[in-house]
């Protein structure tokens, strides 16, 4: 399956009706963006730190002085703001590792070279859905010089959302954006991409395979990990696909169509296949289990209770020209069905072979909503046979390491920047008490739970109430 559901600006053909999009204002847009205090401090907190093997720090005084943590036990230093957190289960902030985020495009024809974007997005209402669900950090796996945009004004503090890496994509063939269709063609991408500031490249499905293995090399040279789907051009021979940096399969997906009939010796064959490349896996579950009930019926995604949070144009796109709803069949579902059961086993299959199994949903494409998807991923991820410690882990320390910023963040330890979920329930007793979440701290900022609801509600309000100004052509 080739994912071609990526949501790049460049490419949309919507008709906008109207070509100045209002911007609005968050609701206690001065609460919200107001300097934090110098310290806060969580009390009475039990903490799952998901340092490795570490059990959880029972009432605990968590002490966040400038954005970092400076104290898990101990005196309340005088001046601190004080959060009561009794009862309460904090956690590292959560890592998305498979994201998609558009950004302002040229829809309409360009009508002169310094003509600016005639869709503009409103950044905060693209994070908010992440913040609100407690990701701190995503992963986009197609960013563009848009994604860098964003990016820095989160990181400036313009804009509260999570902290972004982003991975350069290189495709193949007659595939979109950057191609290229030979070694030296993709020695050079890697160079350019480095050069404009990516941090990670994404390998696309139809590069061939000398020019793949060029790119990974490259990469490996500049010090850039690799992410991504693996070249349709080894099907005849997927462990060649498996050579030195090739850092993570981008979903599980890539492995099921190397299997003609879901057999357990392919999930172990693939297991090992991951382990012997070091190579570590974002399943992306989720997004999946959303193909499958798409190809059926869009009656699950028209009732979903997050779609209000996305933008009135993907809610149509979603909606009205949905691929797998239109293009598929009962045949297909069935399919999709035995991929789905097999995706699960080869999560089993990767986390008894040592591969390491990072949480990712593929979030943008259809029915995936930014936030509210990777508690559906977690859930997945248990449900495949991950104990509710490895898909915390999946969605805090092992991506931290993966980026290389475990020094930073992915879990909570003297000296780590303040990115923290408290929760009402306990996340190791089920996993699905995630989603109760009673705060987010983001660079020791604290945002209770009242102040993500509005910031929600605002963003829901909007989306409605602009319904009518965006229309997507249902078939090009
Ligand atoms: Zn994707």
């Amino acid at each position: 399956m080739n994912s071609t559901h990526l949501l790049r600006p460049a490419l949309l053909w919507l008709a906008l009706q109207t070509s100045v999009v209002a911007q609005h204002p968050l609701p206690d847009r001065d609460k919200v963006h107001a300097d934090p205090p110098a310290i806060t401090v969580i009390e009475h907190v039990n903490v799952v730190t998901m340092v490795d093997g570490g059990a959880p720090l029972m009432d605990a005084t968590v002490v966040i002085a400038n954005g970092r943590i400076t104290a898990l036990q101990g005196p309340i230093p005088d001046g601190a703001v004080r959060v009561d957190g009794s009862g309460k289960w904090m956690i590292p902030g959560f890592t998305d590792m498979h994201v998609h985020i558009p950004s302002d495009g040229f829809m309409g024809p360009k009508k002169h070279p310094t003509q600016g974007p005639d869709l503009h997005l409103n950044v905060q209402d693209l994070m908010t859905p992440y913040l609100a669900n407690g990701v701190t950090q995503v992963f986009n796996l197609d960013a563009t010089a848009g994604s860098m945009a964003q990016r820095n004004l989160i990181e400036r503090g313009d804009v509260l959302g999570p902290h972004m890496a982003l991975a350069a994509l290189i495709d193949g063939g007659e595939g979109q954006g950057r191609r290229v269709n030979s070694p030296a063609e993709g020695r050079q991408c890697v160079r350019d991409a480095q050069a404009e500031g990516y941090e990670f490249i994404k390998v696309y499905s139809e590069l061939d395979t000398a020019t793949y293995r060029a790119i990974l090399e490259e990469a490996a040279l500049r010090r850039m990990k690799t992410v991504g789907h693996i070249p349709d051009a080894f099907q005849k021979d997927l462990a060649a696909a498996f050579q030195p940096n090739f850092g993570m399969v981008a979903h599980a997906e890539e492995f099921s169509k190397h299997s003609a009939d879901f057999t357990e010796a392919d999930a172990l064959r693939f297991a090992q296949l991951a382990r012997q490349g070091g190579t570590w896996v974002t399943p992306t579950l989720t997004t999946i289990r959303w193909m499958r009930q798409r190809i059926r019926s869009l009656d699950e995604l028209r009732a979903l209770p997050s779609l209000k949070y996305m933008h009135p144009l993907i809610q149509q796109k979603w909606l009205k020209a949905n691929h797998y709803n239109r293009d598929f069949n009962a045949e297909d579902a069935d399919h999709f069905d035995r991929m789905v059961l097999f995706q699960a086993r080869l999560v089993k299959a990767f986390q008894e072979a040592g591969v390491p199994i990072v949480a990712g949903t593929d979030a943008g494409t259809s029915g995936v909503v930014p936030g509210f998807s990777l508690h559906d991923e977690l859930e997945l991820l248990v449900a495949a046979g991950l104990t509710p410690r490895e898909a915390l882990a999946a969605a805090t320390r092992l991506p931290a390491v993966w980026l290389g910023v475990d020094q930073e963040r992915g879990t909570i330890a003297v000296g780590k920047a303040a990115d923290l979920v408290l929760l009402d329930a306990d996340p190791l007793a089920d996993i699905a008490n995630t989603r109760r979440i009673h705060g987010v701290m983001l660079n020791g900022r604290w945002l209770d739970r009242a102040t993500l609801d509005a910031m929600l509600l605002d963003l829901a309000a909007w989306n409605t109430a602009n319904r009518d100004r965006f229309s997507w052509p249902p078939k090009r």
